[in-house]
């Protein structure tokens, strides 16, 4: 199904975090540039995957859409709103509409409280008086996401992995929010327990209309789960494309890298697989140029002194490389 409609629209997003150094300690002598320039957009409805290897940035992404962390620069526009101008108390309000599902279930349920009490508490947070409500609404959720009433009166060291984040689920659906940032929500299962855990997600988005963004470093899950998708280097979206055509057609040399890994749809179909040597550099010394030219099998001399730029080489496929630049492409 082709999603048409822009629900939020990230423009030249920077997240720098400061090295503090000199005789006091507060003195920056670096800045790791963990999210550095990125712009996409998410359409209503979709699920946008954003995939890359550990550390190139992709949970900071998720982070500071919320405001979980402070931008350093630039935009996110959440239905035409510019969250970055909002003061705390409307972004709290607004964090009903977009809410997160963390890695690790237990390390983001309080092991402390009832299961109950967890999913209630986001309702008490935006201000909903009816106790009588809140309870309707915890039992309702609860139902939707497969807990029985017995299962919310235990703490979450009683659960499973796979019911723990049930639990996650159900926190982030009771305020009915229309978008949800899933962090890496299923690399903590077992690989049974994972396509549970995508099953119920799928199924919540048919019924609520649910748009996900859906962050991993796993291509398989996210090729099984995913309708458009950003591949991330080292703070930079280096290629954006729907599903099928990236997987197909893979046109960044880092994403035609990490989709060798994987075996080949056709069974008869030899796959040559590309190793990547050398290792990611530090995001707060970045290469010069194309950050990706250390480790890239295509490199050219420009790529050491001139970074490419993220252009619309064909229908919604971007891609930020030398290879592909050309006068009649278009520049987002
Ligand atoms: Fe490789 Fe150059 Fe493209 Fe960077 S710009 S990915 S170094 S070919």
């Amino acid at each position: 199904m082709k999603h048409e409609e822009t629900l939020l629209k990230v423009e030249n997003l920077k997240k720098y975090f400061p090295i503090k150094g000199g005789i006091l300690g507060n003195k920056t002598l670096q800045q790791v540039k963990a999210v550095d320039d990125i712009s996409f957009e998410v359409k209503r409805g979709e699920t946008f995957g954003i995939v890359g290897e550990s550390g190139c940035g992709k949970s900071t992404v998720g982070r500071t859409i919320l405001r979980l962390l402070e931008p350093t620069e630039g935009s996110v526009y959440f239905e035409g709103t510019d969250l970055a101008s909002l003061d705390k108390n409307s972004m709290r309000l607004m964090r009903k509409d977009i809410q997160i599902v963390f890695q690790d279930p237990f390390a983001s349920l309080n092991p402390r409280m009832r299961v109950f009490d967890i999913i209630e508490e986001p309702l008490i947070n935006f201000g909903m008086t009816s106790k009588e409500e809140r309870e309707k609404s915890v039992l309702e959720v609860a139902e939707q996401v497969g807990l029985t009433v017995n299962q919310l009166k235990r703490l979450p060291h009683e659960f499973s992995g796979g019911q723990r984040q049930r639990i996650g689920i159900a926190r982030a659906l009771i305020s009915k929010p229309k978008l949800i940032i899933a962090d890496e929500p299923v690399s903590a299962l077992d690989v049974s327990i994972q396509s549970q855990v995508l099953n119920l997600m799928r199924d919540l988005q048919k019924e609520f209309g649910l748009t996900y963004i859906f962050i991993s470093h796993d291509l398989s899950v996210v090729k099984h789960f995913c309708d458009r998708i950003g591949v991330m280097y080292l703070g930079k979206m280096v290629e954006i494309a729907d599903k099928d055509d990236l997987y197909d057609n893979p046109n960044h040399p880092y994403s035609t890298a990490l989709l060798s890994a994987l075996p080949s749809a056709h069974p008869l179909q030899k796959k040559e697989r590309i190793i990547l040597t050398g290792d990611v550099p530090s995001p707060a010394n970045p290469p010069n140029g194309c950050t990706f030219h250390p480790r890239c099998f295509a490199a050219m001399e420009i790529c050491k002194t001139i970074k490419p730029t993220l252009l619309e080489t064909k229908d919604n496929h971007f891609v930020s490389c030398h290879l592909h630049e050309s006068k009649d492409v278009v520049n987002v």
